[in-house]
């Protein structure tokens, strides 16, 4: 597309509209190879003078390189890569930068600090998990020069805000590139390339797919820095599927209008909850109280569709809370269409030690909660309806 359009446009139009047929979407290639006129010709693929299909591993399947244009355009990238899950794409980002070690900032998604924490280490990665309240030693793990800086903002479970324009700036200083997970902002919520990461991760199981029915990765980014992730894609075998490729970018014609309502709903969520007296506190960047919140404004433009609260009460009475619902699934995703919910302790943070919890603030009454597109009245009146039986 020539001129620089809104993200609602880019969703629907980006990497669309050259079908021969006239189909205003990127068909299904479901092939797993693509033919030549002649030697000639497909040596011009093979040596990249010429931009083509060869090979659906490879990303060279026009149904999955419409889609990283798709892509890339939602974080202002100069390219993306997709892969077949959230985790794919972490992994193949490590090994491609953090072979010189890698410095993991605040809590992460459960999968990721394993990855990180004890099977990179495994093959000789080296990697420091920093807390949010250790960044200030951040200048002292980067002078010993690792790779990659790798955050989550907002963080899982406790919405804990980092600075992305403050972090980006020091590691670029002692050469490190930066990584930012914006899965649970989503780009409609969150440019983390224009804060000043170098590449944006997303598992795009969640917003970008938004109907909990597929699984994918992408990262984005400059080519520069993507290029040298596409042969551990490519011989780690992690290629997205191009039925899967082609669902997402039905999902993501949609993904501005879904992400705004699921903002908006989980703000109003979070204003009816935090009065009810069995109530400890709700953990949502958009809430004035929220301590983070002045930061949250500074670098989104919306405060996504995720939120937590703590039971006043153990435990137990946060199972019974969750028990109690109707309307909230329990299940540890989140960016679906259906609300979810879960106790961190039972699900997402079940493997760590209650020492570990503590640590990362993770506390037995929390319930994490993902805000679907359900009305806003129904999911009030369900959660406040779950409380009043406490
Ligand atoms: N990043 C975040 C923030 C996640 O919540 C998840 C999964 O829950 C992942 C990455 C991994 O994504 P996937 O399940 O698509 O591999």
């Amino acid at each position: 597309m020539k001129k620089k359009y809104d993200l609602s446009t880019r969703c629907v139009h980006a990497g669309e509209g050259g079908d021969a047929e006239g189909s205003p979407h990127t068909p299904i290639y479901n092939t797993t190879i693509f033919g030549f006129w002649s030697t000639a010709d497909l040596l011009d693929v093979v040596e990249g003078r010429k931009e083509g299909n060869l090979y659906t591993r490879y990303g060279l399947n026009p149904t999955i390189r419409n889609l990283e244009i798709k892509m890339a355009t939602l974080e202002n990238a100069e390219s993306a890569l997709v892969f077949a899950s959230g985790m794919a794409a972490e992994a193949a980002l490590f090994f491609a930068h953090g072979r010189n070690g890698i410095v993991c900032i605040g809590n992460a998604y459960g999968g990721t600090l394993e990855l990180l924490a004890e099977q990179l280490p495994l093959i000789g990665i080296n990697t420091t998990m920093l807390m949010g309240e250790e960044i200030g030693q951040l200048e002292d793990v980067l002078k010993k020069k690792p790779g990659l800086v790798f955050f989550e903002t907002p963080t899982n479970p406790t919405m804990e805000i980092f600075d992305i324009r403050e972090i980006s700036g020091l590691s670029h200083s002692y050469g490190a590139i930066v990584a930012v997970d914006n899965t649970f902002a989503s780009p409609v919520n969150q440019l983390v390339l224009e804060l000043g990461a170098d590449i944006a991760v997303h598992s795009a199981t969640k917003y970008l797919g938004g109907h909990s029915d597929l699984t994918g990765g992408v990262l984005m980014g400059p080519k520069e820095l993507m290029e040298p992730i596409d042969p551990w894609r490519k011989n780690l075998g992690q290629m997205m599927a191009p039925e899967t490729a082609a669902l997402l970018a039905r999902s993501l014609r949609t993904l501005p209008i879904r992400v705004q309502r699921q903002n908006s709903t989980a703000l109003a969520v979070a204003e009816a909850v935090k009065e009810h007296p069995r109530i400890n506190r709700v953990l949502y960047p958009g809430l004035e109280n929220f301590t983070q919140h002045e930061l949250a404004s500074s670098q989104m433009s919306g405060y996504g569709g995720m939120l937590t609260i703590e039971v006043a009460g153990s435990g137990k009475d946060a199972s019974k809370l969750v028990d109690n619902l109707e309307l909230f699934l329990i299940a540890p995703s989140l960016g679906g269409a259906e609300s979810l919910v879960t106790q961190p302790i039972t699900t997402t943070h079940h493997g760590l030690s209650p020492e570990e919890r503590l640590e990362r603030g993770i506390t037995d009454s929390m319930i994490r909660v993902s805000i679907g597109m359900e009305a806003e009245e129904d999911l009030i009146e369900d959660l406040m309806g779950a409380l009043d039986k406490l």
